[in-house]
């Protein structure tokens, strides 16, 4: 087992990853807060290509504010979001912190999206705070 393996919640997707992750971040933008019904998501960020997904998948896609294409992938069976790209981030790809096997094999690093958060959304207050995502 890698340290980024994971699986859907019904177990017909299955992620595995073969480097580390790049960077770790919770995310309080509004997707995020659609994506995953809470004040944010744990964002696990890695190089394009160093995860592999297997499983019946279906994508979504829209279009962001910065005019890139958000391209999000789903279970086809359980609905639980396994990957995501963005064009305008062409060499990496994001990954759940909730749906690797040990989610603790990632630590998150910065808050960010801060400016969307909502009230009663809680992170650890020793971390970094970005008002969108730094540059
Ligand atoms: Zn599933
Ligand atoms: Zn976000």
């Amino acid at each position: 087992m890698t340290l980024l393996d994971g699986q859907c919640l019904c177990g017909q997707c299955r992620l595995s990853g073969e480097g580390p992750a790049l960077k770790a971040v919770h995310c309080q933008c509004t997707d995020c807060q659609k994506l995953s019904g809470a004040g944010h998501k744990v964002n696990v960020i890695v190089a394009k290509g160093s995860v592999h997904l297997t499983g019946p998948v279906t994508t979504f896609k829209s279009t962001a504010d910065s005019g890139n294409e958000n391209s999000r992938t789903f279970c086809a069976n359980c609905g639980t979001q396994m990957l995501r790209t963005n064009s305008g981030m062409p060499d990496v790809a994001i990954i759940h912190a909730g749906t690797l096997n040990n989610p603790a094999n990632v630590t998150p690093s910065a808050v960010i999206w801060n400016k969307s958060a909502v009230v009663w959304d809680y992170c650890d207050p020793k971390l970094p705070v970005f008002p969108e995502a730094p540059t």
